[in-house]
């Protein structure tokens, strides 16, 4: 990320807390809210792979190294070689693979808490879940900022681990800003904090409000 789009991010209004209740539903805001919660789904099931990579990796290495425990590399070990012998060999056949995984994990955490580490503190908690909390008192150009930041994030990790978006659309209802159809909901969030936004012109509501006053 570019220096500048990062201090956009981290661009607070001078008053957070008495402008927070006021902007929450902003629709930049609730843009924002809704692109981390699809980033969240898309960083755990990340994180399942990841993990189930590195099992695979294991049993691969386990498997490529019991046909090597040979008499003479085991007597190396024990007569105080260097190294582990089985390691050696695997190096040598090839069959060492990185988790591609966890190498995106790691990256993209490491891109969150570099724009976390700006925010307030709000405890322990993730990157996602520390930016997520800052999102209501963020500037609109921040909270703009958040929602692409999540988005390209969010991108990055469903092409790789071949996970579908969480957009669904909304039929028959026509944007209420610009007459267009075509509003989208993402499926990620629970159904009560899910909203639905507008592509063509960039405004959001809460969901429950839109079908509300279609239901009406
Ligand atoms: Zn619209």
């Amino acid at each position: 990320m570019n220096v500048e789009k990062r201090d956009r991010l981290c661009t607070f209004t001078e008053q957070n807390d008495i402008l927070a209740l006021a902007q929450l539903a902003q629709p930049v805001h609730l843009r924002a809210g809704a692109a981390l919660w699809s980033l969240r789904i898309a960083l755990n099931a990340l994180h399942d792979r990841s993990d189930e990579e590195h099992r695979a990796i294991t049993e691969e290495r386990a498997a490529a190294a019991d046909p090597l425990k040979s008499p003479a590399l085991g007597r190396r070990q024990a007569l105080g070689g260097h190294g582990d012998p089985t390691g050696d060999a695997i190096l040598a056949l090839g069959l060492a693979r990185s988790n591609r995984y966890a190498d995106l994990l790691g990256e993209v955490l490491d891109q969150l808490d570099g724009v976390a580490k700006h925010l307030p503190s709000v405890g322990d908690f993730s990157p996602v879940a520390r930016i997520e909390a800052a999102v209501p008192a963020m500037s609109p150009a921040a909270a703009d900022a958040t929602r692409l930041l999540a988005d390209r994030i969010d991108g990055r990790i469903r092409r790789l681990i071949r996970l579908g978006h969480d957009r669904q659309l909304v039929p028959r209802i026509a944007c209420p800003g610009c007459d267009t159809t075509g509003l989208v909901v993402r499926t990620s969030p629970p159904l009560d904090r899910r909203v639905i936004e507008c592509f063509t012109c960039g405004n959001a509501w809460p969901r429950a409000e839109v079908l509300r006053s279609v239901d009406a």
